[in-house]
């Protein structure tokens, strides 16, 4: 049998999978989805962000049915965290980039997300075959030119491509084709046990959909609102608490719940679902790494074939689907004739990582709150070995920090608004409101979401945004629509 063609084949159709399928089929290239599972099928990650689900997901052309789907409404987080006794909130409306209509995310069954997006994929024409295990890559001259792969009746099969990108999440070792090394985190190293409960309190309104996120001696609670009755509940727990989870994971689960007094009153009239896709209590570990190489010629790792850093703050999905995004630029780039692969790949490998390397940097910080606020400024210090002072360095470490689709020194709508988002953080960290969040108080912060922002007035602006400039020096910037990588050309 002749071997089939394609562009691209990707490997595994997750939120990075599926999102770099469908942007690259958007563009008219022929895409091959093989996905190893039928769909939907169970993934955790449920809580997502603004960016994902105002950027991304609008230039998928999911937004009507994500918001017909009945998700419930994320405004913000609220958390037992850090010297502070009582709960704070922070709300994403802070922001005058989302203040208004964009100003959420969801939280979202992963089942119903994932397929929400593959389904997607399929009706913009990427060939999608689930049931299809890729087993291994193809080898030709110095570049990868396909994969094989295993059908649902056991057939084996081989396809060739010009692309072939590694969307298979963490569980799969295709990621090793790609060259480098896995390097795990030396300071993320936590294990998670969660389940799924009926009836569970939620929060106060406006906040019912917010994560309630709960710091205890062993580690912390998720507390994540799926719908009216179902809650997902995780507790993270540190490495040399991991004996807590081991044994009866039952017991284990009710045995740290008791241990939260916060997340016992909520779950008080609770009970635990037992049955179906949700009544299994998982376990998770080693979740936390980096791939040292994301691309060679002719292969990608997006999502967490490529890394992942911690579920605290709900980076993993944005990570997914920024990388997808960052990916099928330069893909298209490259199939458009328009730039050489080592160019167009060389600027998805330096946006991915330093987007990686803010959040690392960002949720470093954020446990060492509990500690104190300038071991964030420390800690960059140590890891950048900068001259200058510590939060200097954490500042320059982060630089534009997160999304990156605009430099911050941008001229124009998105700079102008990222100024006024800028004011209000800065007001709101001035103020006495009992609500105010510490972390606000930080230039970090600030920039972390001020930066993020920046994807969602891309989407919302459309062709209508103010050029960019490159994020590094002699660095590309982004098309108009988004959807490739151009030349800078100063005016
Ligand atoms: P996946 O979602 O894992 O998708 C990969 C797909 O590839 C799967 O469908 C799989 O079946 C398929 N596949 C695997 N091998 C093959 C193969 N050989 N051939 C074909 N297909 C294959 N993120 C958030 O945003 N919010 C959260 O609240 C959050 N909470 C988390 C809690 C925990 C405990 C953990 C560990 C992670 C959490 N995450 C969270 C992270 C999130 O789960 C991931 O970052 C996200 O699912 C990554 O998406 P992906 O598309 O890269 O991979």
């Amino acid at each position: 049998m002749p071997v089939e063609e394609f562009d691209v084949v990707v490997a595994g159709g997750g939120p990075a999978g599926s999102t770099v399928a469908t942007l690259v089929a958007m563009q008219g290239h022929r895409v091959l989805l093989l996905e190893k599972e039928t769909f939907p099928r169970y993934q955790i990650g449920e809580s997502l962000l603004p960016s994902t689900v105002h950027g991304v997901c609008r230039m998928l052309g999911v937004s009507d049915e994500l918001a017909a789907a009945g998700f419930p409404v994320k405004r913000g987080g609220t958390f037992r965290w850090g010297a502070r006794p009582e709960p704070w909130t922070f709300s994403f409306a802070v922001s005058p980039l989302m203040n208004g209509p964009t100003s959420f995310a969801y939280q979202v069954e992963r089942a119903r997300f994932d397929e929400i997006l593959l389904r997607n994929a399929q009706r913009k024409g990427v060939d999608v075959r689930e049931g299809c295990s890729v087993t291994g890559v193809i080898e030709g001259d110095e570049r990868i030119t396909g994969v094989r792969y295993t059908d649902p009746d056991g057939g084996e099969h081989e396809v060739s491509a010009r692309f072939v990108v590694d969307a298979s999440g963490n569980k799969s070792r295709l990621y090793s084709q790609v060259g480098g090394v896995r390097n795990y985190s030396e300071f993320f190293r936590s294990l998670a046990l969660f389940g799924y409960f009926e009836n569970g309190k939620r929060l106060p309104e406006p906040y019912s959909g917010n994560i309630l996120s709960v710091a205890f001696d062993s580690g912390w609670f998720w507390y994540i609102p799926l719908s009216d009755t179902m809650t997902s509940v995780g507790a993270v727990v540190r490495r040399e608490m991991a004996e807590k989870i081991q044994g009866d994971r039952e017991k284990a689960l009710q045995a740290l719940i008791a241990e939260c007094p916060l997340i016992s009153d909520y779950l008080a009239d609770a009970r635990r679902i037992t049955t179906g896709r949700y009544g299994e209590l998982r376990v998770r570990k080693d979740y936390s790494y980096h791939q040292t190489s994301y691309w060679r010629p002719g292969m990608i790792l997006v999502g967490d074939a490529a890394c992942f850093v911690d579920p605290v703050f709900s980076s993993g999905v944005h990570l997914a689907t920024y990388s997808a995004l960052l990916a099928a630029r330069s893909i298209n780039s490259v199939l458009a004739e328009d730039l050489d692969e080592k160019t167009a790949l060389s600027e998805f490998e330096a946006r991915y990582r330093r987007e990686y390397g803010v959040f690392y940097e960002f949720l470093v910080s954020f446990y060492q709150m509990n500690v104190n606020e300038e071991s964030y400024f420390w800690q960059a210090k140590k890891v950048t070995n900068n001259k200058h002072t510590e939060i200097e360095s954490f500042v320059e470490l982060i630089g534009g920090v997160s999304s990156g689709e605009a430099a911050l020194a941008t001229a124009g709508r998105i700079a102008e608004r990222s100024a006024e988002f800028a004011a209000a953080v800065d007001q709101m960290a001035a103020s006495a409101d009992g609500n105010m969040v510490p972390m606000y108080k930080s230039e970090v912060v600030k920039q972390v979401m001020q930066e993020g922002g920046q994807v969602q007035m891309k989407a919302v602006l459309g062709a209508d945004a103010e050029p960019e400039l490159p994020l590094f020096p002699g660095g590309l910037v982004v098309s108009p629509d988004g959807m490739k990588w151009l030349p800078y050309r100063p005016a």
